[in-house]
């Protein structure tokens, strides 16, 4: 019986079959599923979702144990990054650079693939099911499904008139192509409204990079556009040091209430004519009501704007998969014993990445991928029969305000009263007096970040 017809057996059952017709076999030559429990059975391990989290802990688990049998079930046969990916707006990366293969997981660690959508499993049977109709046994199984997008939060909004005229472009795909497109054709003097989702969302700082580099791109290029940073909110992770970038770069005039902070610790600039880019937060009438795609209208709080390109990243809950599988609570995201990500609400399963519950961890692939590290570990003790590790996780996001002008947010984090809080005490932030050399040098790692990064998770 080979591997693959075993996949459509639950595990009990293959463990029962097993037993039974290949009684007078060794155990050692039993497939892992189907040695008795006790018996130093090296288990099955099932990923759900092949993304930064999904790769990272199969590609760490076999690390820590090679013998581990460890599969991931992905819907997608190639890997399209989210981290980067606003690049493709502006023409500095295209869409076939954001391609991540799996060949290189599959080849030196052995992992094996399974390339179709899970839509169901059956958590007593320990058995995930598929689109293509295969069943899936699993000794642990561990969900790293990623973010879904709620479009209807707002009115005019749907997954449609995103894939045809307001692109979110916050999960790679035609809807990046199409919002590149948009704004590389939009009309000399025109105006591109960009909404940033309300907390918590994936990438904190990534939709005011966005911004940046739309301005930066449309400045030589079409320069009496608008850009016009609609936010729920009134302030963001890195917002010192993004506005002050703004500020040196675009002759964006700070709020007051960041230039009383910032100016006594670093010179800031007063525009008579402010460049093109305006922020308008929750406090100041930014909250988006409703969108006109036929009109090209976007109507906030306080004002209607008539707009050219429209860009509108909703409000995300876990992906679907994680409500499909029973993972997620009334917040639409999943809780998580947080020393293992073991769910709250499934045995047997754990969540990691943009889809978990972490309290101070942001949803970031570094995120993701330190998680996945530490799950890893645990899960590879546990079935040695050994106690988990007490974790230590890390996130640096870097992020550009320009192409060479950079800037982070950089924490480590441990667990205090079960929860996970940030444990460096001092600075955080590429300092606001930093020289413009290590502004420069930011925004290389930014780019060496990425490369290091991708091949750590997928390779
Ligand atoms: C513009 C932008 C810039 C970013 N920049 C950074 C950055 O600089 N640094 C950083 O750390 N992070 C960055 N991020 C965030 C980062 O990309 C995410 O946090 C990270 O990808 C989360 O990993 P994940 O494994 O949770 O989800 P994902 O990487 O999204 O993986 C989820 C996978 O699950 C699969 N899947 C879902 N449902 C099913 C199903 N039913 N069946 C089978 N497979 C399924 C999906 O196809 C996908 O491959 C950025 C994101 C964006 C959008």
């Amino acid at each position: 019986m080979n591997k693959k017809s075993a996949m459509t057996l639950t595990n009990p059952d293959r463990r029962r079959f097993l037993a039974a017709s290949l009684g007078a076999l060794s155990l050692a030559a039993l497939p892992a599923w189907a040695r008795p429990a006790g018996s130093g059975t090296k288990a099955h391990i099932v990923i759900a979702g092949g993304g930064v989290g999904g790769c990272t802990v199969a590609k760490y688990l076999k690390l820590f144990d090679p013998d581990l049998w460890v599969t991931v079930v992905e819907r997608n046969p190639v890997y399209l990054r989210p981290y980067g990916s606003s690049e493709v707006l502006t023409g500095h990366v295209d869409m076939a650079d954001l391609r991540v293969s799996y060949d290189l997981l599959k080849e030196r660690y052995g992992i094996e693939f399974v390339i179709d959508a899970i839509t169901g499993f059956d958590p007593t049977a320990r058995t995930l099911t598929t689109a293509g109709g295969q069943n899936i046994g699993y000794d642990r199984l561990i969900v790293a499904p990623g973010i879904q997008l709620l479009y209807d939060a707002y009115e005019g909004l749907s997954e449609e008139i995103a894939e045809q005229a307001i692109p979110a472009a916050w999960i790679p795909g035609l809807q990046t192509a199409l919002l590149a497109k948009q704004l590389q054709g939009m009309r000399q003097g025109g105006t591109f409204v960009l909404v940033a989702p309300p907390n918590p969302y994936r990438c904190p700082p990534g939709p005011y990079e966005r911004a940046a580099l739309a301005v930066e791109w449309l400045r030589p290029r079409n320069p009496r556009a608008k850009v016009i940073l609609l936010d729920p909110k009134d302030s963001f992770v890195t917002d010192e040091t993004m506005l002050l970038g703004w500020n040196r770069l675009y002759d964006f005039n700070l709020p007051p209430d960041y230039r009383e902070r910032i100016s006594p610790k670093v010179e800031v600039r007063e525009y008579a004519t402010p460049g093109m880019l305006s922020w308008v937060r929750g406090q100041d009438g930014g909250r988006l009501i409703a969108v006109d795609a036929v009109k090209g209208r976007v109507e906030t709080e306080t004002d209607t704007i008539a707009a050219d390109v429209i860009n509108v990243i909703p409000p995300m809950q876990a992906g679907k998969l994680a409500h499909l599988l029973g993972l997620t609570d009334g917040s639409g995201w999943c809780p998580v014993t947080r020393r293992t990500f073991a769910s709250s609400l499934q045995p047997q399963v754990h969540v990691i990445g943009d889809a978990c519950i972490a309290d101070a961890m942001p949803k970031s692939g570094f995120s993701a991928n330190t998680q996945a590290k530490t799950v890893a570990r645990a899960i590879v003790e546990e079935l040695a029969g050994r106690p988990t590790p007490v974790p230590v996780w890390e996130n640096t996001c870097y992020a550009l305000a320009g192409s060479d002008y950079g800037l982070f947010v950089a924490d480590v984090f441990r667990l205090v009263d079960g929860k996970i809080a940030r444990a460096n005490a001092g600075s955080r932030y590429l300092p606001l007096d930093a020289s413009p050399m290590q502004i420069k040098l930011a925004a290389r790692y930014q780019q060496t970040w990425l490369r290091t990064f991708t091949a750590d998770c997928f390779a």
